[in-house]
């Protein structure tokens, strides 16, 4: 696929404060795209969003949207841009509006059949066509979450900012409105910005991934690129349980439990976690995971091997 080169971020700086969240932020992104930005909570995601939105006003660099530079409140009396929509983790929706009103509100009431076709579009990909004449304040936070990406994708912005736009929702409904979602900014070319800390809103949807840590980005990568080789223990628990064993990072699923090694460990405690169980070991005096198709007794010695 090619991609044009929609969004700059330009070595961007931001504080609050006189302390720097966001120190020399440097990315693009193309046309379709879906990028997903990653860190631990407080590392600077929301607030890297805001800057995009044209919340706040930048301390350093410079934002652009094709031709269109995005500015803060000192520059730009009406914050935000049509181009652009956002769905923070604050969503304010009218609470005593029904579901498809919310989500029809933009949308113009010159073409009413248009209008009413679009909105039960929209109520299709985020699964809420029970509630659709539903008043918004007798929804739970996770129908609230859903009415707001609708509302978001209403009218058809070309880039979308979505901030943990799934985590209200329960794990029943998760992954297929993750698809629905991810599916339709595909379809209809929107590029995207998911901040997150979910392995399972990147895995499968994201094209790149920015990994946001200490003020800076310290890698960025395919989802792929970034899972087969994280360089550093942050990348690595994103994905998955890990291990450090001579200065190099293995998943627990890289390491065997064989019948005899020169690598022995003694098993602490057992962990069901669905297709297999995480099994606790000391190993040279540290724990260590190990992926394994059974439980196993405390105390048991065991040998293992490391698989690349
Ligand atoms: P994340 O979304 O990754 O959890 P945030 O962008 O919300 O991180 O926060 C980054 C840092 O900025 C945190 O230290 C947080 O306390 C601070 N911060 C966030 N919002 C504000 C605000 N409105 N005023 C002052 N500090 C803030
Ligand atoms: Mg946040």
């Amino acid at each position: 696929m090619v991609f044009l080169c929609m969004l700059q971020v330009k070595h961007i700086s931001f504080g609050y404060t006189k302390t720097n969240v966001l120190s020399h932020i440097d990315f693009i992104v193309n046309s379709g795209e879906n990028l997903a930005i990653i860190g631990e909570s407080g590392s600077g995601k929301s607030t890297l969003l805001n800057l995009i939105f044209g919340e706040y006003d930048l301390d350093q660099g410079q934002i652009l949207w094709k031709d269109t530079e995005i500015l803060g409140p000192k520059f730009n009396l009406v914050v935000g841009y049509d181009f652009i929509k956002y769905v923070s983790q604050e969503f304010d929706l009218m609470p005593f509006t029904s579901v498809e009103d919310n989500i029809g509100k933009h949308l113009s009431r010159f073409y009413p059949k248009e209008k009413e076709k679009r909105t039960q579009e929209l109520i299709k990909i985020v699964e809420l066509e029970p509630f659709a004449k539903t008043k918004v304040k007798n929804l739970s936070g996770g129908q609230k979450q859903r009415v707001a990406i609708a509302r978001a994708l209403a009218k058809e912005p070309e880039i979308l900012l979505l901030d943990e736009p799934f985590s209200h929702i329960d794990n029943f409904k998760k992954q297929s409105l993750r698809r629905n979602v991810f599916k339709y900014l595909k379809q209809q070319n929107i590029s995207c910005i998911v901040a997150t800390h979910d392995k399972n809103d990147v895995l499968g949807f994201a094209d790149k991934m920015i990994v946001l840590d200490d003020k800076k980005i310290i890698a960025e990568d395919t989802p792929q690129n970034l899972y087969k080789n994280p360089k550093l223990p942050l990348i690595a628990s994103f994905f998955e349980e890990f291990n450090i064993i001579n200065d190099k990072i293995y998943y627990a699923h890289q390491l065997r439990i064989v019948e005899s090694s020169d690598l022995k460990a003694r098993v602490k405690q057992s962990y069901f976690n669905g297709q297999n169980w995480l099994i606790e070991a000391e190993f040279n005096k540290k724990l260590i995971y190990i992926s394994h198709r059974e439980s196993l007794s405390t105390d048991t010695l065991i040998s293992f091997k490391i698989s690349k």
